[in-house]
This record gives C-alpha cells, sequence and structure tokens, in this order.
C-alpha cells in the first residue's frame, strides 16, 4: 500500500545539515499495523509528514497506493484515503468550531455532502467511539483530550480511510485514556479494516497495537521485529527502548 524505497530528508539551518531521515526503506501492506519507535529526534514525525505529503523528501521514492508521488493525478482521492491523527486534538479542532461542524467539515470538503443523513452518521459514530450523542454541540474545550481524541478519530473513519498516520496520538494522555483509545482503535480496525502507522516513543504501547516494529535512530533504521518477538529484539537500541518502557 505504501513503499519507501532510499528517503533522505535533510535540513540546512545556519550551515548546519541535519539529516533527520536517513535512507529509510520499507513498505506497509494493505491493512497492515505498522509501529515506528525510537527516542525524541530519530526523524519519525519527518518521516510521517512526508509519507502524509506535508513534507517533500530530500532524495528516494515514496509510491502511495501504487503511485509515485510524482505522478499522482487525484490528491483529492489520496488526502481522502489517507488520514492522519496527532499529540494534541486542541491544535486540529478549531476552538470556536463545534464537533458536529468539526465532523462535518471533511465531508464538505470532499464534496460528500447530504446534510441531514450525514448527521445521522455522526451521531451514530459517537456511539461507535462511546461518547454521549449530544457531545457533537459541544465546544474543543467542553470536553476532555481523551474524548477529543476519539471524536478525532470518528472524524478519521467516517473518511474510510484505507490508511491512518498516527504520530504520538495517545502521548498527552493520562494512562486510562490512552487506554481508552488505544483499545477504541483495535476494535475499530477490527470492524472496519485499514493500514496504519503508528509512531510512538514507547516501545512497549507499540506492541499492544501493531504487528511489526520499525526501530529508528538518528534518522535511520535500526532494526524491524515482529511486535509478539519484541523481546527476542537484538540491537542494543531496541533493547534499551524496551527497558525504558514498562
Ligand atoms: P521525532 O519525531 O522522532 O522526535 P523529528 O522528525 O521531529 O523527530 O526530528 C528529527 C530531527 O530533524 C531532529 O534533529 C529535529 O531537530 C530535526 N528537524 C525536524 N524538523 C525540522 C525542521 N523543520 N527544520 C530543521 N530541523 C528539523
Ligand atoms: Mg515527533
Amino acid at each position: 500500500m505504501i513503499q519507501l524505497e532510499n528517503i533522505c530528508k535533510q535540513y540546512t539551518n545556519h550551515n548546519h545539515t541535519v539529516r533527520a531521515v536517513d535512507d529509510v526503506s520499507f513498505s506497509v501492506a494493505e491493512n497492515e499495523r505498522v509501529g515506528i519507535a525510537g527516542g525524541s529526534g530519530s526523524g519519525k514525525s519527518t518521516l510521517l509528514r512526508i509519507i502524509a505529503l506535508l513534507e517533500k523528501p530530500t532524495s528516494g521514492t515514496l509510491r502511495l497506493f501504487g503511485e509515485d508521488i510524482h505522478s499522482i493525478q487525484n490528491h483529492t482521492e489520496i488526502y481522502r484515503s489517507m488520514q492522519m491523527m496527532f499529540q494534541n486534538p486542541l491544535a486540529v479542532i478549531p476552538p470556536r468550531m463545534n464537533l458536529e461542524a468539526f465532523l462535518l467539515e471533511p465531508y464538505i470538503n470532499y464534496g460528500l455532502m447530504d446534510v441531514a443523513s450525514t448527521k445521522d452518521d455522526i451521531r451514530k459514530w459517537m456511539q461507535r467511539v462511546d461518547l454521549p450523542e449530544n457531545t457533537v454541540y459541544k465546544y474543543p474545550h467542553e470536553v476532555s483530550g481523551g474524548q477529543l481524541q476519539r471524536v478525532v478519530l470518528a472524524r478519521i473513519m467516517l473518511m474510510n480511510p484505507k490508511l491512518v498516520l498516527f504520530d504520538e496520538p495517545t502521548s498527552a494522555l493520562d494512562a486510562v485514556n490512552q487506554k481508552l483509545v488505544l483499545d477504541l482503535l483495535q476494535k475499530l480496525h477490527s470492524e472496519q479494516p485499514f493500514g496504519y502507522v503508528f509512531v510512538s516513543h514507547d516501545i512497549g504501547l507499540l506492541q499492544a497495537v501493531t504487528d511489526r516494529i520499525i526501530v529508528m535512530k538518528d534518522g535511520q533504521i535500526v532494526e524491524t521485529i515482529e511486535s509478539k518477538r519484541l523481546k527476542e529484539a537484538v540491537h542494543p537500541y531496541t533493547k534499551s527502548l524496551v527497558e525504558a518502557s514498562v
């Protein structure tokens, strides 16, 4: 579904060059759950932004849904099929937009509108993410971070994505809400399959929600391991991440 070949991204500031992503190659199959682990500054977010077409790689080849990114004709379809979720929902939801408007926004953007039936869908989706239906009339500051992330997840699922990119979506939540959101994600994935790439500094968390984990350090992949075999990791950096998570 996505293929990266020798992807590099360099940033140059004041004559100082950082290789944020350094010769990274991997692919993600349909409905596969892939984790990317690594400490802060290892290049995880840069890599996700490249896949999301928010940033251009300095070099390398990226194919999304079988198409080289330079020959993509229908960007609208790609943007609908590929959704992204970030750490801080308040940075994504405009403060003066109620949650119903936030949930309707992509329908309007993609011209999928049939207002009445869409509003019905949205209310049904509140149940699917374990929120009261009237949550849609609230404003972002009136609900908790964990509830907002469930609203964001509902909005993503409403677009019926093929691929979702998660950049530490639960890192700002307390342990209870973190588990609620991760359990919900697993439920949704089993009901309506989609592939995802989940970035986290917490390799233990990734083990619970992915099939395969890619470990990054200083922009490079140091190890790729099946999630259920994490105990058998051989690279010292992977082992140190396992020890740091508990
Ligand atoms: P992570 O998400 O793993 O913490 P990032 O992808 O955010 O890592 O950053 C990787 C490296 O690239 C870091 O050294 C960071 O400072 C640098 N970097 C990221 N974005 C930029 C940017 N826009 N300009 C300059 N340097 C950047
Ligand atoms: Mg990051």
